[in-house]
C-alpha cells in the first residue's frame, strides 16, 4: 500500500483571501481613520470608500462555541469577515454603514464590551498561567479577569492621556509584553530551588543547567552526581528549573507578583522603553488578587490625574522624575527597585540633580 505522502512547510493561508473586498480594493490606498466611539472608528479610503471596525473585548482564551458566536455575528453584519488584533481583542469589519448600529446593538445585547481604541486602556496581553505552563509562579487568566473588571470604564468610554497598555507575565521568562508596557505585572520566586538529586542525571545535561543560570550559582557536586546551588548568589529566576526539572523553583507559599512600569513600543515623540520595577513583591490572592489589582488602579489613577496630554506613562515619569513619582504615588521605594545586575552602572544617578 502507498504510503501517503507527508505534507509540510505549507506555511499559513495566504491572508489576502480572508480581506474583505473593500480592503482588498482599497489595499495601501487608505488616506486617514477617525475613532468614532472608544469601541469604534472609519477608515477613508483614497478612492472614498469606507470601512467601519468594530471592536470587542475577548478574554484570549476562547472556547470553540465563543469563536463559532463571533462567526455567526461576521455572517450577519460582516459578509463573513472578521479579525483578532495583536492585543487579541475582535474586530468586526462593516463595509455597509447601515449595519453599524445594528451591529453595535446585537453586540451589547450579546455581552459583548465595545471598546479598546483610543485613549485608553485596550486587552491586557498575557500568557498561560496555571492552565497551561509548568513554570507559572502566578495564574495569568485570572489576575487579567480581576484587573480588567476593575478597569473596566477605561475600555468601554473613560479616557487617559494617552493609551495604556497592560501586560502580565507568570514568570520572568516574560512571554509577551511585560517588559515594554505601561503597567505590567510579572509572577516572581522567592525562594532558592530544591533539587530532587536522584533524578538530575537522569533528566538533566549538566553544562545546559550551569549555564542557564544568570549569576553563575550553580556548580557541580560530583558526589551526588547532581549540582549544588550558592544561596548567595541565587535571585530565583527558575531559569534552571526550564532546562532541568528536578530544579523545583516553584513555591505556593512565596511565589508571587512584581509590578513594573513605564515600559513602551512606540518611537511616537521618545524612544522605546524598558518597563523599571516599582513594586517588588505582592503575594499572590487567588481569585481575585485585590491587592495587585488595588495597586495596578492606583497607578492608573495617579497616571490620568497628573500626566499631560499624550504623555504616556513612562513619558510622565521621566518629566517629573522617579523621586515624585514614588511621592505622588505613596509607593514605598524599596532596595529591590536598585539595578545591581550587569548593565546597573547605566541605571544609577550620576548627576547631583534630584528633588527632595
Ligand atoms: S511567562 Fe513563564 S510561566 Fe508564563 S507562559 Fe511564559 S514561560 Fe510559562
Ligand atoms: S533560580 Fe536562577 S539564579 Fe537561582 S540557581 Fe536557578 S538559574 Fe541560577
Amino acid at each position: 500500500m502507498a504510503v501517503p505522502q507527508r505534507k509540510t512547510d505549507i506555511g499559513p493561508p495566504n491572508f489576502e483571501q480572508f480581506l474583505p473586498p473593500v480592503i482588498k480594493k482599497n489595499y495601501g490606498k487608505w488616506k486617514y481613520h477617525e475613532v468614532l466611539t472608544p469601541g469604534a472608528m472609519v477608515h477613508v479610503a483614497e478612492s472614498g470608500d469606507k470601512l467601519w471596525t468594530v471592536r470587542v473585548a475577548s478574554p484570549r482564551i476562547l472556547a470553540t462555541d465563543t469563536i463559532r458566536e463571533h462567526c455567526d455575528i461576521a455572517e450577519k453584519y460582516c459578509d463573513g469577515h472578521l479579525r483578532y488584533t495583536t492585543r487579541n481583542n475582535v474586530e468586526f469589519l462593516v463595509s455597509d454603514e447601515k449595519k453599524l448600529e445594528p451591529i453595535k446593538k446585537e453586540l451589547a445585547a450579546r455581552g459583548f464590551k465595545m471598546g479598546g481604541i483610543g485613549y485608553g486602556i485596550s486587552n491586557v496581553v498575557h500568557t498561560q498561567g496555571w492552565v497551561h505552563c509548568h513554570g507559572a509562579a502566578t495564574d495569568a487568566s485570572g489576575i487579567v479577569k480581576s484587573m480588567m473588571d476593575e478597569l473596566m470604564e477605561y475600555f468601554e468610554s473613560k479616557r487617559l492621556p494617552n493609551k495604556l497598555r497592560l501586560a502580565v507575565a507568570c514568570c520572568v521568562n516574560m512571554c509577551g509584553a511585560v517588559h515594554c508596557s505601561d503597567i505590567a505585572i510579572v509572577a516572581v520566586h522567592t525562594k532558592i530551588p530544591d533539587i530532587a538529586h536522584e533524578n538530575f542525571k537522569n533528566m538533566c545535561e549538566l553544562p545546559t543547567v550551569i549555564g542557564s543560570c544568570p549569576t553563575r550559582a550553580i556548580s557541580p557536586d560530583p558526589a551526588q552526581k547532581s549540582v549544588k546551588i550558592n544561596p548567595d548568589k541565587c535571585m530565583y529566576c527558575g531559569n534552571c528549573f526550564t532546562v532541568c526539572p528536578p530544579i523545583n523553583i516553584k513555591n505556593p507559599e512565596r511565589d508571587g507578583i512584581a509590578i513594573v512600569i513605564g515600559g513602551k513600543v512606540s518611537s511616537l515623540r521618545t524612544n522605546p522603553k524598558f518597563s523599571k520595577l516599582v513594586i517588588p513583591y505582592i503575594s499572590n490572592e487567588p481569585p481575585r488578587w485585590p491587592k495587585v489589582v488595588a495597586a495596578v488602579k492606583h497607578i492608573v489613577d495617579v497616571y490620568a490625574a497628573n500626566a499631560r496630554k499624550h504623555e504616556r506613562v513612562g513619558e510622565w515619569i521621566e518629566r517629573i522624575g522617579w523621586e515624585r513619582f514614588f511621592s505622588l504615588t505613596g509607593i514605598e521605594f524599596t532596595v529591590h527597585s536598585i539595578d545591581d545586575f550587569t548593565f546597573m552602572r547605566d541605571t544609577l544617578r550620576t548627576s547631583p540633580a534630584f528633588k527632595w
